[in-house]
């Protein structure tokens, strides 16, 4: 539900949902037409298709923990798989969606645009690079990735001054070199990411739990790269 939408909007509808359908197996043994009704107003309505058609897929079986099978399954993109595995199932998976796609390319690739195919690529290859050892430190990792996309290094504006990462963040740095210069920043090669790098990021993109981001979920929103 929370794919291209927000979760104020869907928050009216997924208790209702929930209620009609507590289960993958309930959605799976109910009509196509009952679950489009359920999600009725929602939009997007191909989700409540997919929904339908993997849960018919999936029959009585469980979803499957491995975001490799999860991604051959119907309605699952890397995504989704990455974050079904990751905070379902606390395994080492890595996701990326939009705010983790441009924290990840501002912090190790500014010359990447993460709308790009290139920039894609680069951000899956980062988001894999920077994971911690465990499932378990995976998911708080994962969550914070995605918090400081949505709270602190957002789309229309960046909050370094505050942002836990901006010690090893190449925008960060770029801009501040910027300023002492007084140069505009057009040439140049982008950096290499250095090999010790995302093993510094993922420890202090996990600090980012620690600082007090507004707790109003409402303007939160997923968008699938
Ligand atoms: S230091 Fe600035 S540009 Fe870098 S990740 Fe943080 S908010 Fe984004």
């Amino acid at each position: 539900m929370l794919q291209q939408t927000q979760v104020a909007r869907v928050l009216g509808f997924y208790a209702a949902f929930l209620e009609k359908f507590p289960t993958l197996q309930h959605v799976g043994r109910a009509r196509r037409t009952a679950v489009l009704s359920a999600w009725k107003g929602l939009g997007y309505y191909a989700r409540a298709r997919n929904l339908h058609t993997l849960a018919r897929t999936l029959g009585e079986a469980t979803l499957p923990e491995d975001p490799a099978v999860l991604v051959t399954l119907p309605g699952i993109g890397a995504y989704t798989a990455g974050a079904i595995a990751s905070f379902a199932f606390e395994k080492r998976a890595a996701l990326v969606d939009t705010n983790v796609a441009r924290v990840l390319l501002r912090v190790f690739a500014p010359r990447l645009d993460p709308r790009t195919a290139r920039g894609r690529k680069a951000a899956w290859a980062l988001a894999e690079a920077t994971l911690p050892r465990t499932g378990r430190a995976t998911w708080t990792h994962n969550q914070a990735v995605m918090e400081l996309g949505a709270t602190v290094c957002t789309a229309r504006v960046r909050h370094c001054h505050r942002c836990p990462v901006r010690g090893l963040c190449q925008t960060y740095e770029r801009s501040r070199n910027k300023m002492a210069t007084g140069v505009s920043e057009t040439t140049g090669k982008a950096r290499r990411i250095s090999s010790s790098k995302p093993g510094r990021a993922a420890s202090a993109v996990r600090s980012t739990m620690k600082y007090s981001a507004p707790r109003d979920m409402s303007d939160r929103t997923t968008g699938i790269v």
